[in-house]
């Protein structure tokens, strides 16, 4: 169970901190309330894991609940530290370059580079099947056609939380999110440095898990 405490609560935990064991009366005289009104706080840090409570010795000071250090952690995993290496082919690749660079790398979405290198475009497993459906003179086509191009590209930065990737990932129906950087030779021009998927979600979360083992 997660809980935001409140002022009072925080009270509580200092004193019991401070005097544990302490009983609930004790408590209570300490803050010049009744055993009955801090009932209600004393169940909640209880059942939440914050306190232990000892039939005839009192209250006792358990530590933070692993659930509240879990979503601690959980909220402060950065893109910067899970990002994987972007996968990158030129604009003027064909659609079978592609596919064969999807192949070697072992990706399901490869990011599309202009001249100068920044980010122009991603293209899908999907992008590249529709393109290949009918269609013979793959060598011919180049990948620049088929993409889904800047500006209506979703992508994140090194300092997002991977939370925030997740979401968007989630929101906007997509494997991946190119990490990328501002350039500051050219306003608009986006660099690559690295790639969040649904992957690198995964490792995260199981990682997480192992990490907290509880
Ligand atoms: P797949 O098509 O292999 O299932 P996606 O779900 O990632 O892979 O792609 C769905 C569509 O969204 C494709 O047309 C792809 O070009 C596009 N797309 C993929 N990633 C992004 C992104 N980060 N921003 C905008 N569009 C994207």
């Amino acid at each position: 169970m997660i809980i935001e405490l409140t002022k009072r609560q925080e009270l509580i935990l200092q004193i019991v901190k401070d005097h544990g064991p302490i009983t609930g009366e004790n408590i209570a005289e300490r803050l010049n309330l009744t055993r009955a009104t801090l009932r209600p706080d004393l169940s909640i840090l209880t059942m939440s894991g914050y306190l232990d409570a000892r039939p005839r010795v009192g209250y006792f000071y358990a530590g933070r609940p692993a659930s509240s250090v879990i979503i601690e952690r959980l909220h402060k995993l950065l893109v910067n530290d899970y990002k994987a290496l972007p996968i990158v082919v030129h604009e003027s690749a064909s659609v079978y370059d592609a596919i064969v660079q999807l192949f070697l790398e072992d990706v399901g979405t490869l990011y599309v580079v202009n001249q100068k290198g920044y980010l122009a475009g991603v293209v899908s497993r999907k992008d590249l099947l529709r393109a290949s459906m009918g269609n013979k003179a793959l060598e011919s086509i180049p990948v620049s056609i088929i993409m889904t191009r800047m500006p209506n590209i979703v992508t994140c930065h090194s300092q997002d939380t991977l939370l925030d990737a997740a979401q968007k990932l989630i929101n906007f129906q997509i494997d991946s999110l190119p990490v990328v950087r501002n350039s500051e030779e050219d306003a608009g021009g986006y660099e690559l440095l690295g790639r969040i998927t649904k992957t690198t979600i995964a490792k995260a979360f199981v990682e997480l898990g192992k990490e907290t083992n509880v």
